[in-house]
């Protein structure tokens, strides 16, 4: 039996329906852009499996930072102590965060990214003697599958079951075009009730969405009414950060800056599992006490892993050749250019880009569910043609790594063409 068929057997995958569920492609080598099962065929990964990876699969140089810590130190537990490779990736980090963000702290992955902003958020409140103990979110935001994190997201069929458990969350429209004026009023109604600790959402992109994108001026608007209200924001750059938007960060596009960011994905370029929350001055400031009890009390085991810090830095050093930054920019203008191509498509609704990003919205008479006929049709039909690909509904989207080469993304554009000509 192929690895594709032994997977049933024991392994039970996220987001499957198993009962209808096909047999799972065995994936056995990766390189670059590319990944092979283990027939030999070969896949071009256009979604940086899901976009943790921007410098390519097995890249030997990460791989090399990882065997030399593994074999130096390969942990060591964060509480009660520190080690090098922190203090390194922090104060590296501390050079390309927003200027107030002033302290991080370390976790796994983006949920726990997310829970531990959340919670710093409530108990920040509570530790003045504040009671506000609801958050602020968009609708339709992802932000994890952890209870705070799930109950922070707005896509109905991800909490459905498990309504009635979770923390009060109030949500706002999402200031796309046409948009914005109700999105600014719904916030400034729930601000007022001095009933909310943060406002949390996607910085310019909300990515399990479908890529949906707003303008940089309607999320400083946002943080505005926020931040005269004393209300906390948390900008999730789980999906945007490190160079996907064209910036470092996709707050690098706004004025004013988030009071806390979560970070994960490709913070370690995809290959071990690490997450850091980052706080102002101000935050951390709030824990500071002779009490115990006003501390922070949240961690987990394997916070700030030594070998995933060794990672993180070695990522970094990769965003920032000029090689990577100059990726980036030829990625967005091959995207810009099959835009203007696609656009009039007759297929083809709507259409946008912001640094790696794609987006494509199929036109569609009836309202397509996110795991609905269409997507799987088309999910389909990208495996058959060798490109992976994750429709949401009737949205094809690319998140490419920065590395692939411009005829594995002219290929990426061939096949979503001839995907819509198919449907
Ligand atoms: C993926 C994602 C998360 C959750 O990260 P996990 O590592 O899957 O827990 C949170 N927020 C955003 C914006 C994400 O894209």
């Amino acid at each position: 039996m192929t690895y594709s068929q032994r997977d049933k057997q024991y392994n039970w995958h996220p987001y499957t329906q198993h009962k209808t569920a096909a047999d799972f492609p065995a994936i056995v080598k990766g390189k670059g852009a590319l990944l092979w099962d283990e027939n030999g065929k070969e896949y071009i990964d256009a979604i940086a499996s899901w976009w943790v990876n921007p410098f390519g699969h097995s890249n030997t140089f990460i791989a090399d930072a990882i065997y030399q810590q593994l074999t130096t130190l390969e942990h060591v537990l964060f509480g009660g102590f520190t080690h090098d490779k922190a203090v390194l990736l922090a104060e590296k980090l501390m050079q390309l965060l927003p200027s107030n963000q002033k302290k991080l702290f370390y976790s796994d992955n983006g949920s726990t990214a997310v829970e531990v902003a959340i919670k710093a958020a409530l108990q920040f409140n509570y530790n003045q003697g504040i009671k506000k103990t609801k958050i602020i979110a968009f609708e339709d935001a992802f932000h994890g599958d952890t209870f705070g994190a799930m109950a922070s997201s707005g896509i109905s069929f991800f909490t459905e079951a498990f309504k009635g458990s979770l923390l009060e969350v109030a949500r706002i429209p999402v200031p796309t075009a046409g948009n914005e004026a109700k999105s600014k009023a719904a916030l400034l109604e729930l601000v007022k009730t001095n009933e909310y600790a943060a406002f949390l959402f996607e910085p310019l992109v909300l990515g399990a969405a479908g890529m949906v994108m707003y303008p940089p001026e309607e999320l400083d608007e946002l943080i505005a009414i926020c931040n005269n209200h004393n209300v906390l924001t948390i900008a999730d750059e789980v999906m945007t950060g490190f160079g996907k938007t064209g910036k470092t960060f996709a707050v690098d596009y706004l004025q004013n800056q988030p009071d806390m960011m979560c970070l994960s994905k490709a913070l370690t370029g995809g290959t071990i599992p690490m997450a850091i929350t980052t706080f102002t001055q101000s935050i951390f400031d709030g824990f500071f006490d002779d009490d115990t009890n006003k501390a922070l009390f949240h961690g987990h085991t394997f916070t700030a892993n030594p070998t995933g810090c060794a990672a993180a830095l070695a990522s970094i050093s990769l965003l920032e050749t000029s090689e990577m930054q100059q990726n980036i920019k030829e990625i967005n203008e091959s995207h810009k250019a099959f835009e203007a191509k696609i656009k009039s498509h007759p297929k083809v609704k709507t259409t946008r880009v912001l640094g790696v990003i794609f987006a494509l919205e199929i036109k569609t008479d009836s309202e397509e569910s996110y795991y609905g006929t269409m997507r799987n049709k088309l999910y389909n039909f990208f495996i058959q043609h060798g490109i992976i690909l994750r429709p949401v509904g009737n949205i094809v989207y690319i998140l490419p790594p920065y590395v692939i080469s411009k005829e594995e993304l002219q290929k990426v554009y061939e096949t979503i063409v001839d995907a819509i000509e198919m449907i």
